[in-house]
């Protein structure tokens, strides 16, 4: 709802740009030679000068990007047809009146009741109630600490946002410790998104919180708040005190500052104010001894102002976030004032073109929210079958032995570190397709005509499945991990803590990843995408983290340096390539994902090698299997973009353009045999330029 904020990269990233692409190879076969009509009019492309045109011509002529965006490319066609998919089956669930209980009910009823704004509109208020009840009853401090206690929702992760509420809890291991999951609190409780909202001075950000005020004030009035433009000041000078507490933005980036272990008995002397007793007693967490604060000032601040506030201010702030939690499933009046503020005013969207679409996006999003492994269930049972898990597993081993074999003869690293680089890839553990063991949601409640209540409930079923792995012994296998990404959603998940990769069903299928399809293009599509994140774990993002996922850097002064040294080249390639005539790649900005890329490229290559078995590939209409490899790996990185955004990406993006990620292929001695490239070919590189760095 509101802020979401991606932060903390280094611990746990979400990969959310284009990993893995597989050719459509079928088309492509056919229509030989590969022509880049609409780039480049010469009929007679030679891969050597232009391979990125040579294997995506005729899909760049033809390709357009759909209205309203700014790019087009096979990550953006794969979340299309996977939404449609995912929608198609929830609508059947939905259809379906399944039995009680079963997973078929529960997603099904789930987003019915989102739909069913009827009866949600004829409820009003009503199912609010009887926390309005509690939220009045409050007469002190103790008591409001109980309440606060109440709200500690599993809402956050080590990758996204604030807590909704005053704080958020996520449950993981400890930074320095592998053994013990432990609560991790983060700071939260702001309507805006960000610190900056609240204490940025500049004309653009008052007028915000303007409106912010007159938003507050509009949804007290709609639940029935007497005094609302008296109470919305207050409230909101109370969530900007609440946002001076909250740590810089620029402290997301770096871990150490994250890294806080408390003790329980921390609280009560290091924040003072809250009523810490009371607090974590309602939270469920009255025996828990040890914690990790993210970001202790905001809880120090927080809980100063439990005293410093009157509790009337504090009882209209809670009914404001009450109503604003729910809002979505709130009568019309509520949701219109929502989207007026966040849709309008914030995001500067319009009134959705249908709403009736718009209100179904949202429904299907919160199903995935709440029962997001009943639909991944769901999904694999129809797209993601367990022949094509095993094949993808299957990849995965053979891209671990090949990485395992280019750290062993590496130059820039020195010995020792070679060894933890070692260590830390037999620890990795690499997760595919979707959990081996699915939650079991079968004691949650779920009930077609009840909304605000399956939210509630599917909240507290949620955050009761989190406080129980506080009470689990960490194994370090981790077969019992709980993913950080559904099955049905197109993307991969870098946890370097613990040590563990997730890539989903949903990012497993065509044109990235074909069980059935050929296997060198699936080596050189999704293939090289899974080294690129394997990577990751061990280069210059996670030398931080060893092998059981504690910080704990693992490079010397040394390997940093030869690592460092080793990427000048390639930062000078990258430096050289120029889309436009006044914009060029800045190769130190894309230095660590060029790198990646590199290192998915020459990883894939290795692990498709040793897939083969010392067997000869069978050539596919006229072409060979490395042929097919260097391909896919071109075609995984076709996009057209407009203008503003290639100009954008170039200022900011630490990925390069596609184009110039497809043209790492010219850092391969293999790719030149496979295609003939020679001197005088644009693309041609004398072997002492050509660079490999992993
Ligand atoms: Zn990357």
């Amino acid at each position: 709802m509101s802020g979401n904020v991606q932060r903390n990269r280094i611990h746990f990233v979400m990969v959310t740009n284009v990993l893995f692409q597989k050719t459509l190879f079928a088309a492509l076969l056919l229509t030989a030679p590969f022509v880049c009509a609409q780039n480049n009019p010469d009929p007679s492309i030679k891969p050597g000068d232009d391979f990125y045109c040579y294997a995506n011509g005729r899909w760049l002529a033809t390709a357009a990007i759909p209205a309203g965006q700014a790019t087009y490319d096979n990550r953006a066609m794969i979340n299309e047809q996977t939404a449609l998919r995912v929608r198609d089956l929830i609508h059947n669930a939905a259809s379906a009146h399944s039995a009680k209980g079963s997973i078929t009910q529960q997603v099904g009823d789930y987003y019915a009741s989102f739909m069913d704004r009827a009866t949600i509109d004829a409820k009003g208020m009503a199912p609010l109630a009887d926390e309005m009840v509690a939220i009045a009853a409050i007469t002190n401090k103790t008591e409001l600490s109980a309440y606060l206690g109440s709200t500690l929702n599993s809402e956050v992760d080590g990758l996204t946002a604030n807590a909704d509420h005053i704080f958020g809890i996520w449950v993981n291991q400890g930074f320095e410790d592998a053994d013990h999951n432990l609560p991790h609190i983060w700071q939260g409780g702001l309507g805006l998104p960000d610190r900056d909202n609240y204490l940025d001075a500049s004309p653009k950000m008052a007028e915000l919180r303007t409106h912010y005020q007159v938003h507050i004030a509009a949804v007290l009035k709609l639940a029935g708040i007497a005094d609302s433009e008296t109470k919305a000041p207050r409230i909101l000078a109370l969530e900007t005190q609440i946002a001076q507490a909250f740590a810089p933005d620029s402290d997301a980036s770096d871990v150490s500052k994250q890294n806080n272990p408390w003790k329980r008995s921390d609280f009560a002397t290091k924040a003072p104010g809250l009523d810490w007793d009371a607090y974590f007693k309602s939270a469920g967490l009255a025996t828990q001894t040890d914690f990790i604060v993210w970001q202790p000032s905001a809880v120090i601040g927080v809980s100063k102002l439990a005293v410093t506030q009157d509790i009337a201010t504090w009882q209209d702030y809670l009914r404001f976030h009450l109503v604003e939690h729910y809002a979505s499933v709130l009568p019309a009046a509520v949701r219109d004032e929502h989207f007026a503020f966040y849709g309008k005013i914030l995001s500067g969207a319009q009134q959705p073109p249908n709403p009736k679409d718009a209100r179904e996006k949202d429904a299907i999003a919160a199903t995935n929210a709440a029962l997001g492994q009943a639909v991944g269930q769901l999904y694999t049972q129809q797209y993601f079958p367990p022949e094509a898990k095993a094949a993808a597993q299957a990849m995965a081993a053979n891209l671990i032995a090949a990485f395992r074999g280019r750290i062993k003869n590496l130059t820039w690293m020195t010995p020792p570190t070679k060894q933890k680089a070692l260590a830390k890839l037999a620890a990795f553990k690499i997760f595919i397709g979707y959990p081996d063991t699915w939650i079991d949601y079968s004691s949650l409640d779920v009930k077609r005509s009840d909304a605000v209540g399956n939210t509630r409930r599917a909240e507290a079923f949620n955050r009761s499945r989190n406080l129980a792995q506080l009470k689990r012994p960490l194994d370090p296998s981790l077969e019992n991990i709980d993913w950080p990404i559904n099955a049905q959603i197109p993307g991969a998940v870098i946890m370097f803590s613990p040590n563990a990769e997730f890539f989903s069903a949903g990012i497993l299928q065509p044109p990235y990843f074909d069980s059935n399809g050929d296997a060198a293009s699936n080596y050189g599509s999704a293939g090289a995408g899974m080294a690129h994140e394997i990577s990751h774990s061990f280069d210059e993002l996670g030398n931080i983290y060893d092998a059981q996922g504690r910080i704990n850097d693992w490079w010397t002064a040394e390997d940093r340096s030869q690592y460092q040294a080793a990427a000048a080249k390639l930062v000078a390639q990258m430096n050289a390539y120029c889309p436009l005539v006044n914009l060029c790649v800045n190769g130190k900005q894309v230095q660590t994902e060029s790198i990646a890329d590199l290192a998915g490229l020459l990883v894939a290559h290795d692990a498709y090698i040793l897939s083969l078995k010392g067997k000869p590939d069978q050539p596919i209409g006229g072409l060979s299997g490395e042929q097919r490899f260097f391909l896919a790996y071109a075609q995984r990185w076709r996009k057209i973009q407009d203008e503003p955004s290639l100009r954008k990406q170039i200022a900011s993006d630490t990925h390069p353009p596609g184009e110039y990620r497809s043209d790492a292929v010219r850092n391969i001695d293999a790719w030149y045999k496979a295609f003939d490239a020679s001197p005088g070919d644009k693309l041609y590189l004398d072997p002492k330029d050509r660079v490999s760095i992993w």
